[in-house]
């Protein structure tokens, strides 16, 4: 099939939130009215923002998905009580551009709920602990005086002095003296093996603790510190996150084509082909491709890409997530005998506990980082799930015959992600970061892993205005 329809575009006036109107402000009027035909494949929020921008600027826009709903990264658990979010969740009051999307697609952002977090506790070498406990605890193995610091915040307490000032400057050359081995820099704070394998437990940022980029988590903690120093407090999409991605969807002219999964791109002589796996092809005046790089891994380019950004694509890995939603009535909990949300270093990482609703009952999620996902992503669906709630019964019997398995997510295995975020390995940002961003023949890239300023879903929106500008200024 090949599609060259003439759509009657409404030149839509520009409504961007003060930030996106910036970004803009300096390109001549002319452009931002041209009407060519522009492809975006992915639906996430960095593909969507950028359709809209650009049909917002009087280009006819095409949208491609490989799976059958947008949002990506996204997905709110609407079946399942309190409608827990299985991707994006935490929405920092400092996300400008994304609070600016949100009111043109008329959603409303409320606070965060907070509430009903059950308190933490710690299960370390199967042995639990508290934060009052784990000073003197035998089974802590760091120095001195690191010792009143609990795993889950020591990492943040090391790098609390990041070597830049800016978050935007993480991926300058200069900083790639920091680019090196996190575990190599933590053995120079005296951090022995012992400890390196406590701190990397739930390591969310690197798939191995040995092969974390220390420049990485420094860039983590400092978009951290950024929002507390901003003194951003945490929003939600009122309804599920999800909306706001179905919303900005329903803005676009052309409805977003679902189920087109990208394998192939020609680009020659100013026009760029977009093939899909159900042979629909797509033709248009450029590209912008928002594929998280594992996806894009999957997909052939004509001509091929610089030898750099190819090597970008096949080499950079993203983070292995595996999450499990469990239930409990308010008695079913009391007999699990869980004492709460627990960090551990068991195979099932973390669990965070929430009371939902008016009746007590618990919402349990399980959040497994990094190569721990292995012994659960490498077995069926069912399998994977039965082997998550062996592992908590090994600890806590009784939770057996009390946790009800609801769902399972499963990012690294899922095709159309491949995980939750790069996690950049020693030296790969210095090498790859700019190289995955990098325009070839009429082919643009957007998506949080191309974000400089901000990673997650701001991290979206801010790749999603570089690409669409990129396109501006090249159809221009
Ligand atoms: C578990 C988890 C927790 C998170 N928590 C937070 C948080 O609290 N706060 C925060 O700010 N961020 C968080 N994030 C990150 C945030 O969700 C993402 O950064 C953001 O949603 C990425 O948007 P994107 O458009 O770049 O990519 P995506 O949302 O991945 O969009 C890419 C789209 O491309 C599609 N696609 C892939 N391959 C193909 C193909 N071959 N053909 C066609 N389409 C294709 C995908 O289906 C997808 O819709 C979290 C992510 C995860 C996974």
């Amino acid at each position: 099939m090949r599609e060259r329809e003439n759509l009657l575009l409404t030149r839509r006036r520009f409504l961007f939130g003060a930030s996106t109107a910036a970004v803009f402000a300096a390109l001549p009027l002319a452009i931002r009215a041209q009407q060519r035909r522009v492809a975006v494949a992915g639906a996430g929020l960095s593909g969507l923002h950028a359709a809209l921008l650009l049909q917002d600027a009087g280009f006819e826009v095409i949208v491609i998905e490989g799976r059958s709903r947008v949002g990506g990264r996204i997905l709110t658990l609407d079946h399942l009580p309190g409608r827990p979010e299985a991707g994006g969740s935490q929405i920092g009051s400092n996300y400008r551009r994304l609070v600016a999307a949100a009111g043109d697609a008329g959603i409303r952002l409320v606070a965060g709920e907070t509430g009903g977090a059950l308190p933490t506790s710690y299960l370390i070498d199967g042995m639990p602990e508290t934060r009052q406990s784990w000073a003197e605890s035998a089974r802590n193995p760091f120095p001195e005086e690191f010792r009143t610091i609990t795993p889950d915040r020591l990492t943040s307490f090391l790098l609390r002095e990041p070597p830049f000032r800016q978050t935007s400057d993480w991926q300058d050359q200069a900083m790639a003296q920091y680019d090196v081995s996190a575990s190599d820099w933590f053995r120079g704070q005296g951090i022995d093996e012992a400890g390196l394998a406590l701190l990397g437990a739930n390591n969310g940022y690197g798939n191995r603790f040995a092969d974390t980029s220390l420049l990485s988590l420094y860039r983590v903690v400092a978009g951290f510190q950024r929002a507390s120093a901003e003194g951003a407090s945490l929003l939600e999409v009122e309804g599920g996150n999800l909306r706001l991605p179905e919303a900005m969807a329903a803005r676009l002219t052309q409805p977003v084509l679902l189920g087109e999964t990208l394998t192939r791109v020609e680009s020659a002589n100013g026009e760029v082909r977009l093939h899909c796996a159900s042979g629909r092809e797509i033709e248009a005046d450029a590209a912008i491709l928002s594929l998280p790089v594992p996806p894009l891994r999957a997909v052939e380019f004509s001509p091929a890409l610089p030898s750099r950004q190819r090597e970008a694509i096949d080499t950079v890995v993203f983070n292995k997530v595996t999450q499990a939603y469990l239930e409990a009535s308010g008695d079913e909990w009391e007999a699990s005998g869980i004492p709460g949300s627990i960090w551990s270093n068991a195979g099932f990482g973390r669990l965070f506990a929430n009371r939902v609703g008016d009746g007590g009952d618990v919402r349990l999620t399980v959040w497994v980082n990094g190569d721990g996902c292995d012994r659960y992503d490498s077995l069926g669906e069912a399998g994977a799930g039965e082997r998550l709630l062996a592992d908590i019964a090994r600890i806590y019997p009784n939770a057996r015959d009390n946790l009800h398995l609801r769902a399972l997510v499963r990012w690294a295995a899922d095709p159309f992600s491949g995980g939750s975020w790069p996690a950049w390995a020693p030296g790969q940002i210095g090498r790859y970061y700019q190289a995955l961003r990098q325009p070839a023949e009429g082919i643009h890239f957007a998506g949080e892993h191309t974000a400089s300023e901000f990673s997650g879903m701001e991290g979206a929106f801010e790749s999603a205005e570089r690409a669409a500008r990129e396109v501006m200024t090249k159809l221009a």
